[in-house]
């Protein structure tokens, strides 16, 4: 039976019709037309079609997520064991170019972003000769997919390469998907040195609480040690890719977590660039955040610098009143330990909080500190992480940078 004859096409309401038309990939359950089958085939390549049957394009089908069908192409493609193949390997070829023109100095970056590389549910991070994969939805967790995907990466970084699977098990769940422990698809080694600004890291695929490290950060490191001085507090400091930056030019530097096990990499990564810190002195605390600035701001303490950058407050758009608090207390209380001339590094990376959201917030606590904070630059994620103008979605981490008087 010729391939087309078995493609299913599932038609969209207006709205969905209207989103898929602006150049954004998702199709809601909720939003599926009274034309459409009755259920939503798993991992399969759908043909969507508007309410009058035109053709919107091709679709990537989930049975159990809420986003049921995420787009892929414009073009009515067949499932005939290759168009589908092809497609990942041209989308991962354009997605390692873009890195290679826009990530400098640095040998671990995002090699591909999901939606934003026009590859729904594949995050692939690079750390030097370990590539991590992480697969996040019913179609792409197919095995043809999955070896497409795989076999394009080795053709752009070499065999010499390791290849880890470590896909985030809450979203696995979200698609049904089994959650397993880190696998090793290719290669040998799941750990690797990596640089960042000719700072030198440590990465284990097989330890720590997330895939790696906060690569979206890798320029707003840089940009914060331009203005960093004296003595500096960084607050949910993780394995230290701020507290190493500040290093380099404050005398001291404190960095606070709460994860014990991220400090110990991060004190392994102060080791590792002992050389290159020009005395600048680093101490890690295990601690609360918010408990410790409560009592070292009651202590009376002092700081020329400090770096705010908090896990996502904000899971959802419900949680966000109760985010934006959050955000409020931790910044009144760092403008109230900084002296005149210091620097804010604050951060969310929640996308439910907006650009607008966070500049308020930080509004309200500078009055209520009665401080005055002028915004030396308003940042966002590194751009490895790319930003794509019709999903809005794809722009999440506000990095500001800010002088306080
Ligand atoms: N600045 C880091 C990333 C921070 S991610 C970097 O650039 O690499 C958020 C961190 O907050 C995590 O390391 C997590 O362990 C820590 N964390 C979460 N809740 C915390 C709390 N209440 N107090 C202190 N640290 C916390």
């Amino acid at each position: 039976m010729p391939a087309q004859q078995t493609t299913a096409r599932i038609a969209v309401n207006t709205r969905a019709a209207k989103r898929l038309r602006g150049g954004h990939p998702w199709v809601y359950l909720s939003d599926l037309s009274e034309k459409a089958p009755a259920s939503v085939p798993s991992a399969s390549l759908v043909h969507v079609v508007d309410e009058r049957g035109k053709t919107l394009g091709s679709a990537l089908s989930s049975s159990s997520s809420q986003i049921a069908l995420r787009m892929i192409s414009d073009n009515a493609l067949e499932d005939d064991g290759k168009q589908l193949q092809d497609l990942i390997r041209t989308r991962i070829a354009a997605a390692v170019d873009y890195r290679n023109r826009v990530v400098h100095g640095s040998d671990a970056y995002r090699v591909v972003f999901s939606e934003a590389d026009g590859l729904p549910g594949l995050i692939v991070d690079r750390y030097n000769d370990v590539i991590t994969l992480q697969v996040l939805t019913q179609a792409m967790d197919r095995p043809d997919l999955r070896d497409a995907a795989l076999k394009s990466l080795l053709a752009e970084f070499g065999n010499n390469v390791s290849v880890v699977e470590r896909s985030e098990p809450r979203i696995r769940q979200l698609e049904n998907l089994p959650a397993f422990d880190i696998k090793l698809l290719h290669g040998s080694n799941s750990a690797a040195r990596f640089q960042m600004n000719q700072l030198d890291f440590h990465f284990d695929a097989a330890a720590g609480q997330k895939t790696g490290a906060f690569l979206d950060q890798r320029e707003n490191y840089a940009a914060a040690a331009a203005y960093a001085h004296g003595e500096a507090l960084d607050v949910f400091c993780y394995q230290g890719g701020f507290a190493l930056h500040l290093a380099r030019v404050c005398q001291h530097v404190t960095g606070v977590d709460s994860s014990r096990a991220a400090l110990e990499v991060a004190e392994q990564n102060a080791l590792a660039n002992a050389g290159k810190l020009k005395g600048g002195e680093i101490e890690w605390i295990e601690a609360s955040a918010f408990d410790l600035l409560k009592d070292f701001s009651s202590e009376g303490k002092q700081y020329d610098t400090i770096v705010l950058d908090p896990p996502a407050f904000a899971k959802s758009k419900r949680a966000l009143p109760t985010a934006l608090r959050g955000y409020k207390e931790l910044n009144l209380r760092a403008l109230k330990m900084l002296r005149p001339g210091g620097i804010l590094v604050t951060n969310s990376c929640s996308h439910h909080v907006s650009e607008a959201d966070f500049s308020e917030m930080l509004a309200s606590a500078a009055a209520d500190a009665h401080r005055t904070v002028k915004i030396l630059e308003r940042r966002s994620q590194s751009k490895d992480h790319p930003i794509v103008a019709t999903i809005p979605e794809t722009a999440y981490l506000k990095c500001f940078i800010c002088w306080i008087s």
